[in-house]
């Protein structure tokens, strides 16, 4: 997922400059800043995934990561 929320109840968008931690909007589990090396074009691509990898909100859409990445 491109977006998450804070410990202080804040959407934070994943980045360079975003936290390495932080907490699912839909479920509410701890998700993880991931980086993704795009070799297209030589940049970076952030995104937040689940610590467990196994949660709910996730299985319900298997592709969404997927397109997210992308
Ligand atoms: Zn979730």
């Amino acid at each position: 997922m491109k977006t998450a929320v804070s410990s202080f109840g804040t959407i934070i968008t994943a980045s360079q400059a975003a936290p390495t931690e932080a907490r699912c909007p839909k479920c509410g589990g701890k998700v993880i800043l991931r980086v993704r090396r795009l070799m297209a074009n030589g940049g970076n691509s952030y995104y937040w995934r689940h610590l467990d990898d196994d949660h709910p909100c996730e299985r319900q859409k298997p592709f969404m990561h997927l397109r997210l990445g992308a």
